[in-house]
């Protein structure tokens, strides 16, 4: 093992000053690797700028750590305009043959034979390294740990060159395109692919009708958790693969950052530079609340999802997009709703009397009756206003919510005299302790359907049903309706029908009420743990927890324009 002698320096240099110069940006060999496997894959990573790093990846980062431990660590970067291409070589070994590429690989050999992509990066790493030092590379070795084999592969330069350059060619037409490439490669490969979950190969099956049922590859949970951080006067700083708590006592409470989805800073609390680096490189949201629960503001690494959104702003242009995305999403709230209060009259009898609950259920009907009709009349009518079909569509959903929060004073057990007793929904601000729990909670929300669609790689501000009225984001609020009921509703009835709330959660003055922090701290673990419980996606028949949920739908509006559509918005309470 040893290093050329020229290289390092040289290599540096021309590795970066390669890429200002050449007018065609240079294709990395990573991604050559990744075009051999799947051209979706390919695009979704060097395109869109989606990189999702699984346990798969973090073994490989482990297998590189410890192969380093016996070496002598370094990399050697490598550029060349003439292939167009840039690489990182982590390993070479010089025999009396000549210098050898060495790859190692976590996992296992195609029987002792190298994979096609493995094949075509190695190669590419050959060709570089031969223009580098001017010597020819005769060979490659892959090292598949999982299996323990060694798999030498001849080099021959005119072969591998031409298979080399069109691989490049092909790479720079993706690059160059607004399509991302359909499904197309053998199921097997989407099971050990690592952006399967950003990909849903299977719901594209399931939604093309060529599976009766998606098999799930979209990982029911998340072992990644969202910290939050409710102390006033709190730090967040980095020490190494850490992210450190301080507290304003001086303890210091250390996180590892592969545990950690996003922080969510409520208040007064400090965030370093260094953390803030470590987040945007590790794909950690930072989002910040008032110390009150209002949102204020997110940080989320990367520029590349140009092309998403993109594709998002040409889809709600199409306005029958627009009015048939609408329709579905209040169709699925209402339908929730009714069926909620449906399912909370049986267990208690006697509520089906109250006019209220009757004026309210027959509320729901009409919406849904109508938000159906209006799909339908979209669907057939070649002259249609659609901003005034939105404009109905929304009347009626405010007519449904002004039912259900008149109904919901029936639901909950408190008397009149009770802290807990709720007339009606108030908010800027909170008038009552109910109406802070519902604030709050929906601020919970909030930041999560922001940080599910920055995920996702579309504009928070570019909605298909609110409008930019106030300064949050129209389609966090759209992507919201689904999940006010399921994740936030549904367990604060519960608790306070329990009787879990003390008056001392709450700082209540004439005007105002919020929470303090240990009522915060309770409505965080209630709504925290509310995400972590499993459910069954009715439409696609397999479970996952609220959490993922969010991001699935998130995923599955994004397919309405490029993918198959007609998934978004299809859960239903049972
Ligand atoms: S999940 Fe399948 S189709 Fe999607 S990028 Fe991966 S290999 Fe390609």
């Amino acid at each position: 093992m040893g290093k050329p002698h020229d290289a390092s320096a040289d290599s540096f240099t021309s590795f970066h000053a390669a890429d200002k110069t050449t007018g065609e940006p240079l294709i990395r060999v990573m991604a050559l690797h990744a075009l051999a496997y799947c051209e979706r894959l390919f695009y979704l990573e060097e395109v869109e700028e989606l990189r999702r790093a699984d346990a798969n990846v973090y073994d490989g980062r482990r297998l590189h750590t410890e192969l380093e431990k016996d070496e002598e660590p370094y990399t050697l970067e490598l550029a060349s305009e003439t292939l167009g291409l840039k690489g990182k070589l982590d390993c070479l070994q010089h025999r009396s043959s000549g210098w050898v590429v060495v790859e190692h690989k976590k996992g296992k050999s195609q029987k002792g034979a190298p994979w096609p992509s493995d094949r075509l990066q190695v190669m590419a790493y050959a060709l570089l390294l031969a223009e580098h030092t001017g010597q020819e590379v005769k060979e490659a070795v892959i090292h598949y740990h999982a299996d323990n084999q060694k798999v030498k592969i001849p080099i021959q330069p005119q072969t591998a060159g031409e298979e080399v350059k069109a691989a490049v060619a092909r790479a720079r037409e993706l690059k160059a395109s607004l399509e991302r490439p359909p499904v197309a490669v053998p199921e097997k490969l989407c099971r050990t692919c690592s952006l399967s979950p950003v990909c849903l190969p299977e719901e594209e099956r399931f939604a093309l009708a060529e599976k009766p049922k998606p098999q799930r590859l979209f990982p029911p949970d998340d072992d990644r958790r969202v910290v939050h951080i409710v102390e006033q006067g709190a730090t967040v700083g980095r020490e190494g693969e850490q992210l450190v708590i301080g507290r304003p006592d001086g303890s210091k409470k250390p996180l590892p950052g592969i545990n950690i989805l996003a922080l969510v800073l409520h208040g007064n609390v400090q965030v370093s530079t260094q953390a803030i680096h470590y987040c945007a490189a590790n794909e950690i949201g930072l989002h910040w609340l008032s110390y009150g629960g209002h949102y204020i503001g997110a940080f989320a690494a990367g520029a590349g999802k140009v092309q998403r959104r993109h594709r998002q702003h040409q889809a709600f242009a199409d306005h029958h997009l627009k009015v048939r995305l609408a329709c579905r999403l209040v169709a699925a709230k209402v339908e929730n709703q009714l069926r909620y209060v449906m399912r909370t009259i049986r267990s208690q009898p006697g509520l089906e009397t109250e006019m209220v609950i009757q004026t309210g259920l027959n509320q729901f009907r009409d919406t849904l009756k109508e938000v159906n009709r209006q799909e339908t009349v979209t669907a057939d009518g070649p002259d249609f206003d659609a901003t005034a079909v939105i404009e109905r569509i929304r009347g009626y959903e405010g007519l449904s919510g002004r039912a259900y929060f008149e109904i919901l004073p029936f639901i909950l057990k408190t008397s009149a005299e009770d802290f807990l007793a709720f007339s009606g929904r108030n908010r800027r601000p909170p008038k009552d302790p109910v109406n802070a729990l519902l604030s709050f909670g929906y601020a919970l929300l909030y930041r999560d359907c922001v940080g599910a669609l920055l995920a996702v790689g579309l504009e928070p501000a570019l909605g298909f049903f609110h409008t930019p009225r106030s300064p949050a984001y129209p389609l966090a609020l759209d992507l919201m309706e689904l999940f006010r009921l399921l994740l936030w509703d549904i367990p604060l009835i519960g608790s306070i029908n329990r009787r879990q709330w003390q008056k001392s959660d709450f700082e209540i003055t004439p005007g105002q009420v919020w929470l303090n922090t240990e009522g915060r701290r309770k409505a965080i673990q209630l709504y925290e743990s509310r995400k972590q419980e499993k459910w069954k996606h009715p439409v696609l028949n397999y479970s996952l927890s609220y959490a993922r949920t969010i991001e699935l739908e998130a995923r599955l509006l994004e397919k309405e324009w490029t993918g198959q559509p007609g998934l978004f918005a299809r859960l239903r309470l049972r």
